[in-house]
């Protein structure tokens, strides 16, 4: 036998059996994401190297090792995006979308990083990206929150915690940069081999290490959120006091880093105990100085992304059950004269009853096997059409899911018997 080509690893095929749960948190989202005015927005999945070089960051362990990059047949270095807010923020910029305008952006779709994978810890995952731009104001980092708090309820997902933290302005950072390099430079010898390195390179993201033997030394270190800057101040205070009053809870992490060099201000996290180490389902916060760094003229901005696996995941411990896709009525036709009936009169009902799913099946075999494939498709309704059917212009209808007699239908009167039978499932009109 020819030997079989595999996937890539990392890389998961979302199966048949799965996407129920996708469509179900697709769904959820593009409705709260309409209910709040955001407008989609669909950019490529491949960008110019440099965009997340200059916005995620040199010296962050996307840009130094995760990102799947390659030159193209002109030789350009291209990236399969890492995360989509360099994307979001190039392409409003090259629209022309933040002159003077608030802009409220979200995307869904595949991002790359070459990370080692584990649970919740793919190759390629799946985001959903929102992004506000033109907006300063710690209202709209609220109503960010308020958003994804939303999302949360509508999905019927309980206990995901809100992390919160802010990083200042630039010029806070640098200040506070200085005084964490003073102070881990005292424990040098304590501090592992990445950690020296960020040292002189990232000393902030030192905070974000999992190392246990360096757990101490990264609680005693002075906090950020202590040195703020009196306006980031004062944006902190207002964004804590508007969550207060609309009934947020949220906890405060002074170690709240997060793995990208662009974020200044509010940053914050939702997290859950339910997923082991991959636990944040939703990251985000405020970067007002990237739509400059990328070229454009300086905007204000804030944002955040949803691990899309994740939370399909947490969804599965929570026993949520999506909506059923199962086909609604399963058309046997038995016979040659049946297997021609069949298709036009699935497309008749399928004019009368538009929201009916119905799989047509004219295949071989006896009517038993097919019964058991139509009872394997998960359907309600078997509808036998064989000779005497066609010839009295009728149809044999079988309840799959309850005890019940066989029925025979008119044709004509097939319609509005389904609609009455499925009505309870919105299948009527
Ligand atoms: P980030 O873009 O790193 O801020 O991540 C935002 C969210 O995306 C995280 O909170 C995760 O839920 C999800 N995420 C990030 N990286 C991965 C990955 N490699 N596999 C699965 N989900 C991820």
């Amino acid at each position: 036998m020819t030997a079989r080509i595999q996937g890539i690893r990392g890389m998961n095929d979302i199966l048949p059996g799965e996407t129920p749960y996708w469509q179900y948190v697709e769904d959820a989202a593009r409705r709260v994401l309409d209910a709040y005015g955001y407008r989609e927005i669909r950019p490529p999945l491949l960008e110019r190297t440099e965009l997340f070089a200059r916005s995620i960051g040199e010296v962050t362990d996307i840009v130094e090792k995760e990102m799947y990059t390659f030159s193209d047949r002109s030789g350009d270095s291209l990236t399969l995006r890492p995360e989509c807010t360099a994307s979001m923020v190039r392409a409003a910029i090259e629209h022309s979308l933040l002159r003077g305008q608030i802009q409220r952006l979200w995307t869904m779709g595949p991002m790359f990083r070459y990370e080692r994978p584990q649970k919740g810890r793919y190759r390629q995952f799946h985001q959903i990206d929102v992004e506000v731009f033109g907006a300063a104001g710690p209202d709209v980092d609220a109503e960010l929150i308020l958003l994804t708090s939303r999302l949360w309820r509508a999905l019927g997902l309980p206990g995901l915690r809100l992390e919160l933290n802010s990083l200042g302005t630039r010029d806070a950072q640098a200040a506070y940069r200085s005084r964490l390099v003073d102070y881990f430079r005292r424990y040098r010898d304590e501090l592992d081999e990445d950690s020296r390195r960020r040292l002189d390179t990232n000393p902030l993201r030192i905070l974000d290490s999992k190392n246990s033997q360096m757990q101490h030394l990264i609680e005693a270190a002075p906090k950020l959120v202590e040195h703020l800057d009196a306006e980031s101040d004062e944006h902190f205070e207002e964004l804590k006091a508007i969550l207060a009053a609309a009934g947020i809870e949220f906890r405060v992490n002074p170690r709240l880093v997060r793995g990208l060099d662009y974020y200044t201000r509010t940053v914050f996290e939702w997290v859950t105990e339910r997923l082991g180490a991959q636990g944040a389902v939703c990251g985000g916060g405020r970067y007002d100085n990237l739509v400059a760094d990328i070229g454009g003229e300086p905007a204000p901005a804030t944002g955040f992304a949803i691990g899309m696996e994740r939370l399909v995941a947490l969804l599965r411990t929570h026993d949520v059950e999506p909506p059923t896709h199962a086909p609604h009525a399963y058309l046997l036709a038995l016979g040659r004269d049946a297997a021609r009936a069949a298709h036009p009169l699935a497309e008749r009902l399928r004019e009368q009853c538009p929201r009916l799913r119905l799989v047509v099946d004219g295949g071989e075999g006896g009517l038993k096997r097919r019964l058991r494939r139509a009872d394997r498709s998960g359907a309600q309704l078997a509808l036998i059409l064989g000779e005497d059917e066609v010839r009295d212009a009728c149809l044999s209808v079988k309840q799959l899911r309850t005890p019940a007699d066989q029925a025979r239908v008119p044709q004509t009167e097939l319609g509005e018997y389904l609609q009455r039978v499925l009505v309870d499932e919105g299948t009527g009109q």
